[in-house]
């Protein structure tokens, strides 16, 4: 079982994203696998009430704010998020961490009310190229990594893992198998040592980055990737089906 995640970014309005749930079709082996899309906030509805969605394929949101309700104007809350149809959230993006600003503790106070909620959170970490060629990943997955697990108090609900380096993103560069395994090995060792290895198996790691379906299984082959994060291969519905065909 893979998990394949469809992150849309800002793209996709309402029209869009009916359009794209109607020609959406999943390939027979879908029903292996767990099939997530983040559509933006504002299509969330639609997407939840698109009569033909699959119902393999289960929504999320992009961003959450950590307080529950309050002035904070733009923002949308998480339990917002679950009441309006999303199961799961992306937390810390590199987008959000990047051009927005996001440090490792807002990240961490997203992830921690995303579970209070009730929400799944995919929690994002990534190193630039600036710290890959510093020879600093492991340094700065661990500190990201770190940050979120130090808010979880409980050893209740699930949370996903992404691994999405940033110069790999949006940018049709992708890391090598060899690459991701070894980032995503680090990641599991810190998750075996924090949780135990029985709940650390249960958390998947996905690995991000200029995923295609032309790339997808061999990434999806590498030790310790558990499935696969993709922003603009996953607009197209012909493209993430065969991103889900991909899965095996
Ligand atoms: C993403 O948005 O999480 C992502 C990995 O984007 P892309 O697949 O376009 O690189």
């Amino acid at each position: 079982m893979a998990v394949v995640a469809g992150n849309w970014k800002m793209h996709h309005g309402p029209r869009a994203t009916r359009a794209f749930f109607s020609s959406l079709t999943l390939p027979s082996n879908a029903g292996s696998h767990e099939i997530l899309v983040f559509p933006s906030a504002v299509s969330l509805a639609a997407a939840v009430a698109a009569p033909e969605r699959d119902p393999l394929v289960q929504l999320g949101v992009q961003n959450i704010h950590w307080e529950d309700k309050g002035a904070f104007t733009g923002e949308i809350s998480a339990s917002m998020a679950r009441e309006a149809g999303a199961a799961f959230t992306l937390v810390g993006h590199s987008e959000r961490r990047h051009v927005f600003g996001e440090t490792d503790e807002e990240v961490a106070r997203k992830f921690k009310a995303a579970r209070q909620a009730g929400l799944v959170p995919v929690a994002c970490v990534g190193e630039t190229l600036e710290e890959r060629r510093a020879n600093r990943v492991e340094e700065v997955i661990l500190r990201q990594l770190d940050a979120v697990l130090s808010s979880v108090d409980s050893a209740e609900g699930r949370f996903l893992l992404a691994y999405e380096p940033v110069w790999a993103i949006g940018t049709g560069e992708t890391a090598t198998p060899a690459d991701a395994a070894a980032a995503h090995g680090t990641l599991r060792a810190r998750l075996d040592e924090a949780l135990g290895p029985s709940r650390a198996a249960r958390v998947p790691i996905l690995y991000g980055g200029s995923v295609k379906p032309g790339n997808a299984r061999e990434l999806l082959t590498a030790s310790n990737v558990d499935g696969v994060l993709v922003g603009g291969a996953s607009l197209d519905a012909a493209s993430f089906a065969a991103l889900v065909e991909a899965a095996g």
